[in-house]
């Protein structure tokens, strides 16, 4: 059987940088001089293509042109290559994973995201770890076919659903969280893949890439003391078509006869808007509390246990679909690639 090919995309963030001894200044690594700077990676048990973006970008500048490029990148290698590894800053990699989860339906193949806190040629670097266990969690095969079929973020020995994962560290090598999902695998002596966890796509079914995502969207994080003028400005923002609304605890929010009217006249609009947790874990229950009766009346959408950044991106992603409110809000609540928990 011949060996597994593996597709890294390098699109920038820290992990490709090296370090000029000289001046200690950053700069972007030559990739097509891989296997020579991390000779390592001979010993992996798959063959590595390397594509790099022409001008690679800190992902604090990445935006949906971006990920189309990515989605692009996979598309036209998606019959050649058996897995890949999207290169990535970690700033908003779980924005990029959550996009492409979404924007690559049916996918049968690993895409892996990853990236590191350190560049690749400093001496306590964590980049080469990330790497090369990204690569060969790419790789793993059973009867020919890969073992992991999904978007994914690997980072300090775990592996996780891509549209799961926050950011919540920006010094600590393990900068990545997913609250509400159970690691993928994890990597010590062994590499333990928890394969009860994994997605299971119809492999019946062709790779459909989405490339549109509409952006006329808002995150609206609620705090004590927001004022009716804040919100309704926001509320009157030309073109604006969903929002995301982060709320208390469970789902709560002010219950001020202001707050309620500004969002139930949005809605009237056509503006969705939906309710996600400010807290880190846990999730969204509307009409669990006093407080959160009226907007499960007036029709808000309840992300229930989504991260913001996969809230946003599907919201990008099903705008663009142009649907009925009714089937928005049905297909919203619903999961589609394992980013939210079913009732
Ligand atoms: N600012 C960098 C980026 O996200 C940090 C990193 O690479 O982790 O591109």
């Amino acid at each position: 059987m011949s060996k597994p090919n593996i597709l890294l995309i390098y699109t920038g963030g820290t992990i490709g940088m090296i370090k000029d001894p000289e001046t200690g200044v950053l700069r972007s690594f030559d990739f097509d001089n891989l296997l020579v700077r991390i000779p390592e990676l001979k010993l992996l048990d798959c063959s590595i293509e390397t594509v790099s973006f022409p001008d690679p970008i800190d992902s604090s500048n990445i935006s949906p042109e971006y990920w189309v490029q990515i989605a692009e990148i996979i598309e036209e290698n998606y019959n050649t290559c058996d897995g890949f590894v999207v290169l990535h800053g970690s700033d908003t990699m779980s924005y990029s994973a959550s996009a492409l989860s979404f924007m690559l339906e049916n996918v049968t193949k690993p895409v892996i995201f990853t990236g590191s806190q350190l560049p690749i040629g400093d001496l306590r670097t964590d980049a080469k770890e990330n790497l090369i266990t990204s690569i060969q969690v790419a790789s793993l095969q059973e009867k020919g076919k890969p073992i992991i079929k999904e978007v994914c973020l690997y980072f300090e020995y775990k592996l996780y659903r891509g549209n799961r994962t926050t950011k919540i560290n920006a010094e600590h090598f393990e900068a990545f969280a997913s609250l509400n999902y159970p690691d993928l695998a994890e990597s010590g002596v062994h590499l333990k893949i928890n394969k009860e966890h994994l997605f299971k796509p119809n492999s019946r079914k062709q790779l459909e890439i989405h490339k549109a995502l509409d952006t006329n969207i808002a995150v609206i994080k609620l705090f004590p003391g927001i004022s009716p003028m804040l919100l309704s400005s926001i509320f009157d923002t030309s073109g604006l078509r969903g929002v995301i609304l982060e709320t208390y605890g469970a789902g709560n929010t002010t219950s001020s006869k202001w707050f309620i009217d500004i969002l139930k006249a949005a809605i009237k609009k056509g503006v969705h808007i939906i309710n996600v947790t400010q807290c880190s874990g846990g999730s969204v229950i509307m009409g669990q509390y006093e407080t959160s009766i009226q907007l499960k009346k007036i029709g808000i959408i309840s992300g229930r246990d989504m991260t913001t950044e996969a809230a946003v991106t599907k919201l990008m992603y099903l705008l663009s679909k142009n649907l009925k409110a009714k089937d928005f809000k049905i297909l919203f609540e619903r999961s589609l690639r394992g980013e939210m928990s079913q009732n």
